[in-house]
């Protein structure tokens, strides 16, 4: 288990850089991705992506059980429906409702930043698993909005660079 993983924040430019596509699905995948859980939860996080623990690969995991948030956490989060873990290797947005949503967010790699940002209400993801099997993902409101968050970082963009787009 790689115990050396740590959270990238601002100002940190790999944040601004594209993660490269993952092409073998073999046990320092698997080994950084269930790190990657343990430092989600242990920050109180519903997802994190791989640039955001240094690693430039297109890996995130996302889940949001209350019951495994703290108290905090679980009061700021209550009006959500909860989504259970998830690897997404490769993910990719194949379709975005054109209904959208405006909420608040905030991200591990940007400590006490909350800013409104516009997404779509409704998304259909295609990625793989961590075997490298083709996982499909239909996800609306703040599922979706997680995905959407989390797909950003693979691409380099933070919730910072989308507010101009509102
Ligand atoms: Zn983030």
């Amino acid at each position: 288990m790689n115990k050396k993983l740590n959270v990238v924040t601002v100002p940190n430019p790999l944040l601004h850089q594209k993660s490269a596509k993952v092409k073998k699905f073999d046990k320092s995948l698997k080994d950084l991705a269930l790190a990657m859980v343990e430092i989600m939860k242990a920050n109180n996080g519903v997802g994190l992506s791989a640039v955001q623990v240094g690693k430039l690969i297109k890996l995130t995991v996302v889940e949001y059980i209350p019951q495994n948030m703290d108290e905090e956490s679980k009061k700021a989060l209550k009006a959500h429906r909860p989504f259970p873990l998830t690897f997404l290797v490769n993910p990719k947005i194949t379709k975005f409702s054109k209904t959208t949503h405006i909420g608040d967010e905030g991200c591990l790699s940007l400590p006490e930043v909350e800013v409104p940002v516009k997404r779509a209400v409704e998304i259909n993801v295609l990625a793989q698993d961590l075997e490298g099997n083709r996982i499909k993902i239909r996800a609306r409101d703040y599922h979706a909005r997680i995905l959407q968050h989390e797909i950003d970082h693979l691409n380099g963009i933070l919730i910072t660079d989308k507010i101009k787009n509102n």
